[in-house]
């Protein structure tokens, strides 16, 4: 097994983890075995990010239809192209920030134990992307996931909280301990995942993101107060009657389908 810390150290030899690409490889087989039964789906294949050593790679594999692994270390790509020989196994040397995936027509899983530095730029590139995703099941930093997964009223609901819930059905999946990785890291990991549910139209989309953007603009000040510079007045004072809202309330206070009926009445 990859996640065997005595293989990890093994085939590592002289080389050391880099931070700068966020290296911490995973040594707890079952963990990660729970994190590949939640991300995959044999009809599918699963499309990883960061790959490392491989110690996820080959349990996506055994769950998946075939894989597809995108890692910007040629250390680590090299390494994983000698220990797992399996033709339903593609590997790229690449960053994956720069990978077109209008390749891939088919739906897809998307798995990966993000470097935490890259992880919002990464699931805004997913996001905005053209792919049918079935899933997508990422290991992020604890205080990133309680952010995406965060209600209104929570301290953490923002902007990235909504967008993301508009899209997607959030769950937290799991905890998992900073005692699992090698080396192990000064930050707690959470798993979430992501599945989508709702047809996207990418135009309203558009737009949409951008008033949730202007509505948490200056979080302390009023909804109200974020949008009068932005919008005919005439047109929010309506909206404020329409749906009855109170003109205090501050968009952290506000659920998911206020956004959608706001947005509605003004744009
Ligand atoms: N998946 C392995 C595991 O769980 O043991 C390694 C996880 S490690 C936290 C993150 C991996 O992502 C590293 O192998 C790193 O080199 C790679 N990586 C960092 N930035 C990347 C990027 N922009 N595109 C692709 N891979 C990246």
């Amino acid at each position: 097994m990859i996640s065997n810390i005595n293989y990890v150290k093994k085939i590592l030899g002289d080389l050391k983890a880099k931070k700068k690409f966020g290296q911490n490889f995973l040594i707890d087989e079952n963990v990660v075995d729970k994190i590949a039964r939640i991300a995959c789906d044999e009809r599918y294949k699963t499309i990883e990010i960061g790959p490392g050593l491989g110690a996820l790679t080959e349990k996506l594999l055994i769950y998946s239809n075939s894989v597809d692994a995108y890692e910007i270390d040629k250390d680590m790509f090299e390494r994983l192209s000698s220990s797992i020989d399996d033709e339903r196994l593609n590997i790229y040397l690449q960053d994956f920030l720069d990978t077109d995936l209008s390749i891939y027509t088919d739906k897809v899983n998307i798995c990966g134990n993000l470097p935490y530095y890259v992880t919002t730029p990464i699931l805004f590139k997913i996001i905005e992307s053209d792919l049918d995703i079935n899933k997508i099941t990422i290991m992020v930093q604890k205080e990133v996931g309680d952010r995406i997964v965060s209600k209104a009223d929570d301290e953490e609901y923002g902007a990235l909280s909504v967008e993301i819930q508009y899209l997607y059905d959030v769950k937290m999946e799991m905890n998992v301990s900073r005692s699992v990785f090698y080396p192990s890291p000064n930050v707690d990991s959470v798993i979430i995942s992501l599945t989508p549910n709702r047809k996207i139209d990418k135009d309203i989309e558009k737009g949409f993101f951008e008033f949730v953007k202007n509505c948490f603009r200056m979080r302390r000040k009023t909804l109200y107060n974020n949008l009068k510079d932005i919008y005919v007045q005439e047109k929010i004072e309506n909206m404020y009657l329409v749906l009855n809202i109170d003109k205090n309330i501050r968009a952290q206070q506000l659920p998911l389908n206020e956004f959608i009926n706001i947005y509605r009445i003004l744009v």
